[in-house]
């Protein structure tokens, strides 16, 4: 089935029941024969602290790019905020989502990658001020207090002049994070944000991450192989194996009574 006709004109928009914001319904992603993701179910409530862990291969990342659009499910439906990201509702019906849904509910996610992925051209404080602009239509003076705020909160209020080039790699990853904030989204995603540091950048970045989870309502779903960060900033940790979640629960439950074996050899692997 392709993600064009996953869903009927009889099937009733995403259920919403006023917590859940991301849920995922029997999503399918292939990568030419490689099953990926099988069958996935789950749900994020909102503002919720959810990590995935799981070996590598097991197709954490690829929930991460379903979600920001980047690939398409094969089969299954995803939504988000009570709207789904592959269709919307046209005249009563469900029809494959046009760019401008798309958009707009992806206005709803921010993502912190491995690699900052900032725009080397331009200075610290337009990297964040960028998208409020250009994206939500936001007033330059507006988009540049809350950049300055923002990037106060991530300790580098006196970085805002600087390019990209003239930081640290953890200072970097600082800015990335402001500026996914600097959007107000509901969700943040984040991809192993610590995986392209030097060991000694790692601390800082996880530093501003828990104060931004300890402080602020926003949903987080985040992939990590830091287990104590996992550990201290989740509400709900999921294991994945094979495009599957085996196992799931709080924080205290995966690290210190897991059930499946899986969990457990993969712990004593990583921990
Ligand atoms: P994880 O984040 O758990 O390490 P990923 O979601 O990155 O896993 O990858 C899951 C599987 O999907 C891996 O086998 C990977 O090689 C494969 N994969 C991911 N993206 C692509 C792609 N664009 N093309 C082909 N295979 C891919």
């Amino acid at each position: 089935m392709s993600a064009d006709t996953n869903v009927s004109k009889e099937q009733p928009n995403p259920k919403v029941d006023g917590k859940e914001l991301i849920r995922f319904d029997k999503v399918v992603k292939r990568f030419g024969g490689n099953t990926v993701l099988d069958e996935l179910d789950f749900s994020v409530a909102s503002g919720k602290h959810v990590t995935l862990i799981g070996p590598s291969g097991s197709g954490k990342t690829t929930i991460l790019r379903l979600l920001m659009t980047l690939i398409k499910p094969d089969e299954g439906t995803i939504s988000v905020g009570g709207e789904y990201l592959t269709h919307e509702k046209k005249n009563g019906t469900l029809v494959p989502a046009g760019e401008k849904h798309v958009r707009e509910v992806r206005k709803n996610i921010g993502m912190v990658f491995q690699q900052f992925n900032l725009f080397p051209n331009m200075k610290v404080l337009r990297n964040v001020m960028e998208a409020p602009v250009t994206v939500l239509g936001m007033p330059k003076d507006e988009a540049e207090q809350r950049a300055r705020e923002l990037l106060d909160m991530v300790g580098l209020g006196d970085r805002c002049d600087a390019y990209p080039t003239q930081l640290s790699g953890g200072q970097q990853q600082r800015v990335a994070i402001a500026r996914a904030l600097a959007m107000r989204p509901q969700v943040l995603l984040l991809d192993e944000v610590t995986s392209a540091l030097d060991p000694e950048l790692v601390a800082g970045v996880l530093d501003v991450l828990r104060d931004i989870a300890h402080t602020t309502d926003i949903t987080m779903l985040c992939v990590t192989h830091e287990m104590n960060f996992a550990r201290d900033i989740s509400d709900q940790v999921l294991m994945f194996d094979a495009g599957r979640v085996i196992e799931s629960g709080s924080p205290e439950k995966i690290f210190t009574e897991p059930e499946h074996d899986r969990t457990r050899e993969f712990l004593s692997a990583v921990l």
